[in-house]
Order: C-alpha cells, then structure tokens, then sequence
C-alpha cells in the first residue's frame, strides 16, 4: 500500500491534519488505536478567548478564533453536522478578589468581557455570592460527534486501520520516505498525543503532560435554563435554535455535553501515579456541585485523561531535524480546540507546497535538542 502521508492517531490533531492533507492533494491513512479515554474524548470542547486566573487574552486568539470557526463550520458541512457553538460563559467569581480581577480586567480592555444587567439572575440554579462576569464570545466544539463521524468517514474510505502502531516495525529509510509492515508513506506524522513524550523520535521534546478528569452530569433543571442574565453577548439567536445554554464557572467548569447532558471538570495534575479516572476527584467535584447549584444533579459518567501539554505552552508541529520523513502534531495542552485546525493546516501546506510554519510552532526550534 502506498500513501503520501501515514497518520498516528485519530484525536483531534489527526482527524484535521488529514482534512487538511485531502484539500492540499495529497493522500494519507491514518493508524489508531480505539481506546475509551483519549485527550480529544475528555475535553469539554471549549475555546475561551481568555485565559487563566488574571483573564489575559489567550495566544493568538484573534487569528485562531476565526480560523478554528470557518474550520468547523466546513468540516460540518461536509459530515453533515454542526460542530461549532458560540456560548457565553458565566463565570461566578468564587471569590471578592476574583471579581476585583474582572473588574480591573474590564476596565483594561472590554474586548471579550461583560458585566451582567442583572447579577442576581441566576439565583434559581446556582449559588453564588460575589456576583459574575461574562466572557464572550466563547466557542463550544462538539468534539464526540466531531471525532465519531470523522472516524466513520475514514472506516467507509478504507482510510483508517483500527489497531496499535508498533513503533519497533517502522523502517526509516536513508533515502525518501518510511515502511510500516505493507505500508509505503513518503512521511509519517505522530499526532498520538501524549505517547510522544515516551516515544524514540520525540521524546528530547520539552512536553511536561497534565492530567485532567471531568465529570459527565445529568441536571434536567438547568436544561434550558435559558440567557438569562447573558446581556447582550450576541449569541441570542444560536443558542435558542440549538437549545442550549450557557457555559458557567465557579472554579470548576459546567459545559453542555451531548444528549443535554453537562461536563464538569476537571482537574490539571502534573504528577499522577496512573491515567484513569479516581474516587477522588469524583467525590471532591460533586461536593464542590453540591454546594454551587440549587437543582439536583445524578453522576453518569467519569472521564480521565492526560494533556499533551508542553513546558514552553506552544505547539510542536513540524519535521525531525535528522529525519525528515518524520513528522509530528502535538503539545496543543489545554487548547486543542484552537490550535489544531489551525498549526494542522499549516502542516499540510508545509508539506504540500513548502510554505512556513509559524516558528513559534515550528520543532525546528528544538533542532540542538532533537540531533542528540
Ligand atoms: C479533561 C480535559 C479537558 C479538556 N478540555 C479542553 C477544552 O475544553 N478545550 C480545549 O481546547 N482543549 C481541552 N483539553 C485539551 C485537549 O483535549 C487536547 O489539547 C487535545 O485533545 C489533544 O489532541 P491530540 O489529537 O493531540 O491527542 P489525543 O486526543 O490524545 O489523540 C491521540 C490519538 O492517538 C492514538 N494513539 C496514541 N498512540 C497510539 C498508538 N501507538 N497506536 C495507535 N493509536 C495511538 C490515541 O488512541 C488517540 O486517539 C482538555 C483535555 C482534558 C484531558
């Protein structure tokens, strides 16, 4: 079997890169694993334009938002869905310092923030004392049903081999290209997430992986709990056709999840013994849920996995600097969602037509590291 570009791993990096590949011209197949716990399964799908305990812009973010929108919206079209929800996030300040901080925020720079109408208007499902603020626009991406029929697709392509890549049975040529067992691929990209960091060719990579677990809540009284108190973040018009709500914060995150269900999490852990979900984190979160809503909630399901994150908090996308036929999209840490439509198109016209990487992206920025 021949193929211009042999693909590990089908979360969210690989499922674009190939997308990307096919508008470029150049053919591909994709090798992996099905596992229940991947990064791109246990994410909550979110795009927030700022980030972190000071609300500071997210990098790139004016550049990344309406790439990894048009992105969506295309790829939906074409797999007949919609992927891409605009949301405003309600984020109840846990504390008087934190509302000081959004104040001060919003009067730096309002660009994605908003002070409510009416502070009180979520008193009928949550509890909260400091007041909100609300961050917008926000983009929710429904990444189990983006991920599933993109799989689906693939399978119908004969372009996705469900099984393990053994790392032991590539042979990287001294001319052009590599071989996987029946496999002929001019390059071999590695968009297996976190297993890059233990991998041969990447491990000299400064990634520094983060575990998160999340909650998968049932609360049917918050279910069309409505806008209210959104103001006037302009999202009115979606949110009602698609029937959603909100997504809200008090410490811990609240998102819409499939079949009205709502994920909550999660938790970033640098040192973790394993990579499955715990009773601790279970127990702590739905203490914390208990204490923030007013309506019931019932647990259905646990998700636990581990960001590939990076200790410089940038991508790493690009070639290896002694093996060229060995390429990799990884280290998108807790913005995925954002980056990987936009470093995996960026990839695919590298490859296709030679055009830059963004060198703050780019793994030549390791080249010292990597020819070790
Ligand atoms: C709890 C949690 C919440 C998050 N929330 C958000 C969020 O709201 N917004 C956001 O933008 N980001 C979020 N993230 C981060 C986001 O999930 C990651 O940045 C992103 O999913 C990484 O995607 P990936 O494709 O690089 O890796 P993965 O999703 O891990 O995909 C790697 C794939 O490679 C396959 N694979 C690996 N090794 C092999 C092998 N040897 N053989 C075959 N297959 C293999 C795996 O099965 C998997 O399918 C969250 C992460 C977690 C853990």
């Amino acid at each position: 079997m021949k193929t211009d570009v042999l693909i590990i791993g089908q979360g969210i990096c690989g499922t674009f890169l190939s997308w990307w590949l096919e508008k470029a011209g150049l053919s591909w197949l994709v090798i992996d694993e099905q596992r229940l716990f991947t990064a791109s399964k246990a994410a909550a799908g979110l795009i927030s334009p700022v980030t972190g305990r000071r609300i500071v812009k997210t990098w790139m973010i004016d550049e990344l938002l309406p790439f990894a929108q048009d992105a969506y919206r295309r790829m939906g079209e074409e797999l007949g869905a919609t992927f891409v929800e605009q949301k405003s996030l309600v984020d109840f300040f846990p504390t008087p310092q934190m509302r000081l901080a959004f104040l001060d925020r919003y009067a730096e720079d309002p660009q994605y923030l908003q002070l409510p109408e009416n502070e009180r208007a979520w008193d009928e499902y949550f509890r909260y004392d400091f007041g909100y603020g609300v961050i917008g626009p926000c983009w929710l991406v429904d990444l189990p049903r983006l991920l599933a029929l993109s799989r689906k697709r693939m399978l119908e392509r004969q372009a996705l081999l469900e099984e393990r890549f053994e790392a032991e049975l590539l042979i990287v040529g001294e001319q052009e290209g590599v071989r996987y067992k029946d496999i002929n691929a001019g390059h071999i990209i590695f968009c297996d997430g976190v297993e890059s960091a233990v991998s041969r060719w990447w491990n000299l990579l400064p990634f520094a992986p983060n575990k998160g677990e999340a909650l998968i809540v049932d609360i049917p009284g918050l279910a069309g709990a409505g806008l209210a108190g959104i103001g006037s973040v302009g999202t009115d018009d979606m949110e009602r056709q698609h029937g959603g709500t909100a997504v809200f914060k008090k410490g811990i995150s609240l998102a819409p999840w499939k079949d009205g269900l709502y994920w909550v999490g999660s938790s970033y852990e640098w040192s973790f013994q394993d990579t499955g979900p715990t009773e601790v984190f279970r127990k702590r979160t739905e203490a914390v849920l208990q204490d923030w809503l007013r309506v019931p909630f019932k647990t259905v399901e646990h998700l636990a996995s581990v960001r590939p994150a990076t200790l410089e908090r940038r991508p790493f996308a690009g070639f290896h600097p002694r093996h060229p036929a060995i390429g990799i999209l990884n280290g998108m840490g807790t913005k995925g969602c954002s980056l990987a439509p936009y470093f995996a198109s960026q990839l695919a016209n590298h490859l296709a037509k030679g055009s830059p990487i963004l060198p703050e992206a780019d793994v030549k920025r390791f080249s010292r590291v990597l020819s070790h």
